[in-house]
């Protein structure tokens, strides 16, 4: 169901309403917190200095917002920033409980300072209503964060556990196989398919509903073999029929062979791609894909968090890396690309991450490091970087310089805070005249 937004009260209750919020707003942010503090699982995501700095205003702002004059023009960014924050609790993994909490303290307090005014009923009424269609709106985005976020996770630890991709691959072949051998022999015995069940229904078509989709997340592939999948069963086995004579087979028998070809070519394809990732890594670079930047950033932020150890980013970019490319073409890009890589993974600790995070970043998550510490490794890899003489065939040996950005983590626990910082950090790298480290922060 979609929420929709409750009416609202007449003009001049919400002007009031909305001047009685903005006059209590500190102190309902306050009672907020001291709630919320107190609460031994909400302190967890309340209790650090950098959360309260940001949340305190962005809170009072969106309790004043929530009542802001013309809301319904402005309906659809109301609606969008509800469903970005719920976005946000989802990534952090505030659970929903502590959210509605919060909210409880609020209309509370809100009852109390409301409870005093003549026109207390309506504006009560118009008060719950608001914050339960924001609270609505939250969770609606929250559940879709949430699961994303889970089957990452659940795609990581597939990564991560090594799971044997071979055996997996050799099986569901079989299963293919199988299917169509079965179906193959009803057709040519009685030139029906009855018995023999549709591919979708079969083993391997269980297997693409419930494990594919994990494995080869969003693969256009995977789109097309479901595609093809159905074809088979809603089109290509209804043509034959039993008793058929054996010469009004060859036609749809073709097309059915075709049409299992494709299914084990997309099939072997997705496996492909797959072992090219090696365990999730980039078959270019051999640095982590992107993709699981999240899962592993979080995880590492929760045990900063839970074992008072520092933590820290780099964000690495190659200098002016376009005129690589016009200057030598693509592949020569491409293998520098590689050079480049090589040289940051030597100037880390097996225990650090390597991600490439775009065509010529990387982001490298330093485990208990602190931003001094990280700082020096920059440097380091920025020294060695600048002083190896990348080889490509046919060229001289030639120099490319990185500009680096460092940030540490800071008690934050949305991952994206701790990017961000080092993102910045590397702009002012660049502004500053590249082949530099910048460093987020006041002392490093
Ligand atoms: P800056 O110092 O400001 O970073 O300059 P730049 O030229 O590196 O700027 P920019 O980041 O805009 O350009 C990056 C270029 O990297 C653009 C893109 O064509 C190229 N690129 C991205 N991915 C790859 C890749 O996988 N291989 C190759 N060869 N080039 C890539
Ligand atoms: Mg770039
Ligand atoms: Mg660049």
């Amino acid at each position: 169901m979609q929420p929709s937004s409750p009416a609202l009260a007449d003009p001049a209750s919400a002007d009031r309403l909305r001047q009685l919020v903005q006059d209590h707003a500190e102190a309902l942010v306050g009672a907020f917190y001291q709630t919320l503090l107190a609460d031994d699982e909400a302190r967890v995501f309340l209790h650090h200095s950098v959360v309260q700095e940001r949340l305190s205003p962005s809170l009072r702002r969106w309790l004043v917002d929530l009542f802001a004059p013309g809301a319904d023009m402005a309906e659809a960014a109301f609606v969008a920033r509800q469903l970005k924050i719920g976005e946000v609790h989802a990534r952090i993994k505030i659970p929903m409980h502590l959210v509605m909490a919060g909210a409880a303290v609020l209309k509370q307090r809100l009852a109390d300072v409301l409870a005093a005014d003549p026109a207390a009923f309506d504006l009560l009424r118009l008060t719950g209503g608001r914050i339960d269609y924001a609270l609505r709106l939250m969770s609606q985005s929250y559940e879709k964060g949430a699961s994303n976020r889970a089957r990452l996770d659940e795609a990581y630890r597939l990564f991560s556990l090594d799971q044997d991709i071979h055996f997996e691959r050799e099986s569901q072949r079989a299963g293919l196989m199988e299917w169509s051998q079965k179906t193959l022999f009803r057709i040519l015995a009685s030139g029906g398919v009855e018995g023999a069940g549709a591919l979708s229904a079969s083993p391997f078509g269980l297997w693409i509903r419930h494990r594919a989709e994990f494995l080869f997340d969003g693969s256009s592939h995977l789109a097309r073999l479901n595609a093809a999948m159905e074809r088979i069963d809603a089109e290509l086995l209804p043509r034959f029929t039993p008793g058929a004579a054996a010469s009004d087979l060859a036609g749809p028998l073709e097309a059915l062979e075709a049409a299992v070809d494709e299914v084990a070519f997309l099939l072997g394809e997705m496996f492909q791609g797959l072992a090219g990732m090696e365990g999730g890594r980039d078959p270019l670079t051999r640095a982590l894909n992107r993709r699981f930047l999240s899962s592993i950033l979080s995880r590492e932020i929760g045990f900063a968090n839970a074992n008072h150890t520092p933590l820290s980013v780099l964000l690495l970019d190659v200098d002016h890396f376009k005129r690589i490319n016009d200057t030598h073409g693509h592949p020569i890009g491409d293998e520098v690309l590689r050079q480049v890589a090589e040289a940051v993974t030597e100037n880390v600790r097996p225990s650090d991450f390597v991600f490439r995070y775009g065509g010529e970043e990387f982001l490298v998550v330093l485990v208990e490091t602190n931003l001094r510490q990280a700082t020096t490794i920059a440097e380091r890899m920025r020294h060695a970087l600048a002083a190896k003489a990348m080889t490509a065939s046919g060229l001289e040996p030639f120099h490319v310089t990185v500009s680096i950005g460092a940030a540490e983590h800071r008690g934050h626990p949305d991952e994206n805070y701790l990017v961000k910082a080092a993102d910045d950090a590397l702009y002012r790298a660049k502004q500053n005249g590249r082949n530099r480290v910048e460093y987020d922060g006041a002392v490093a």
